[in-house]
């Protein structure tokens, strides 16, 4: 893979991008060009065809960071006087429990520890207690930990108490099997710039048409809302207000390699070794994963931080940045820990080269001790 001189991300997004992709980029595209709207068009049925979406699903692409999909889901499909349910064990959960209160919707935000997936169970135990929650919000993988929920478990428990089930499957969207036909959702988020590997700059939410049909004029924002944005592109072809039309060109580039390299189970299976080798090459240096095995997402890693003083951060991320690889700060409350990011145009071959980066930078830093001793480990 090519890449020029750039440094790898090995971060939640943007990511590492091919040279196809980036080159995608070259041209100017006009908003009213029919070539330019044809792109918009595909990259809507190929979104919708990932999670086996049919007729019944259509997809409403959105300017902006996935965030703004995030709230314009939320704010276009629960209606004013709803409430929702936000199963919240890391940053991205509480992201969402923000959006319901900025949008003034009703929203009970249900604490799961930061190491523990959100089940069936957890959110049959939460419906049954409150019967006039009308929506989940469930988080997929969240990226904060890096945790895999039960999305199958949540969407089941929704089915059986016939509740709405809005996704935010940012980090999983395209590496993670989704399938409508086994995970029923009204909306699932996702964006350009994560497991599609396009560039950043715009989401999408999948939602089922008769149900976004409904919502003419619930959303709190025009801007944010998905209603119109649907209507003006079912009608003219066109986006409301200036496409990023750099990023649609590259998610198009971008989707044709997902199809080329195999499609979903494809890239499932290449995050999964680059993930595995991360965590192996990590072992022998001695760094633990935060997660349990069977909870970890092959999309991002939360590592505890080495136990030795002379570690710092910032210290840390800047001399294995020098070495060509962009770690990220951890995002946990309780534990000092970073991330290390599996996505994106790289391969194992990275993973194992970040891996003697990072043997090298605790070499320079004159860290002797990574994992932290008995004692340390028992207060933790
Ligand atoms: C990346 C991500 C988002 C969106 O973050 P932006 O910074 O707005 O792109 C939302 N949810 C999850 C789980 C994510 O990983």
């Amino acid at each position: 893979m090519i890449r020029g001189n750039d440094p790898i991300l090995l971060t939640p997004g943007p990511l590492t991008t091919s040279l196809r992709t980036k080159q995608a980029m070259l041209n100017d595209w006009g908003s009213w060009d029919a070539a330019f709207n044809s792109i918009t068009a595909s990259i809507r049925r190929d979104t919708v065809d990932i999670v086996n979406g049919g007729d019944e699903y259509t997809c409403v692409p959105l300017q902006g960071s996935g965030t703004f999909s995030v709230e314009a889901a939320i704010g276009t499909i629960v209606p004013r006087d709803g409430k929702v349910l936000v199963p919240n064990n890391g940053a991205y959960c509480a992201r969402i429990v923000r959006i319901c209160k900025y949008l003034d919707r009703a929203v009970i935000d249900l604490t799961v520890p930061e190491d523990q997936p959100s089940t069936g169970a957890i959110v049959e135990a939460a419906l049954a207690a409150d019967p006039s929650i009308t929506h989940v919000a469930q988080v997929h993988c969240e990226t904060g930990a890096g945790i895999l929920n039960d999305l199958s478990g949540v969407a089941q428990a929704c089915r059986k108490h016939n509740k709405g089930l809005i996704v935010d499957a940012m980090s999983s969207f395209a590496a993670l099997a989704i399938d409508v036909r086994n995970i029923p959702f009204d909306a699932l988020v996702a964006a350009s710039g994560k497991c599609l590997e396009g560039v950043p700059g715009m989401g999408f939410v999948i939602v089922k048409k008769a149900l976004l049909e409904s919502r003419a004029g619930n959303a709190h924002s025009l801007a944010m809302d998905l209603h119109d944005q649907y209507v003006y592109m079912e009608k003219t072809t066109q986006w409301r207000y200036t496409p990023p039309t750099h990023v649609v060109a590259a998610l198009r580039a971008a989707i044709d390699q997902y199809k080329e390299e195999g499609g979903q189970p494809a890239r499932l299976a290449r995050y999964s070794n680059n993930c595995a080798t991360l965590i192996d090459g990590m072992a022998k240096l001695g760094f633990r994963p935060f997660l349990a095995s069977p909870v970890q997402a092959p999309i991002i890693v939360t590592f505890h931080a080495p136990a030795d003083p002379a570690y710092n951060f910032k210290t840390f991320y800047e001399l294995t940045r020098d070495r060509g690889y962009i770690l990220y700060p951890g995002k946990l409350t309780q534990v000092e820990t970073f991330r290390v990011g599996c996505i994106g145009a790289i391969d194992a071959n990275e993973m194992r080269n970040v891996v003697s980066a990072v043997a090298q930078t605790l070499d320079a830093m004159r860290i002797k001790q990574v994992v932290p001793s008995p004692a340390a480990r028992k207060a933790a």
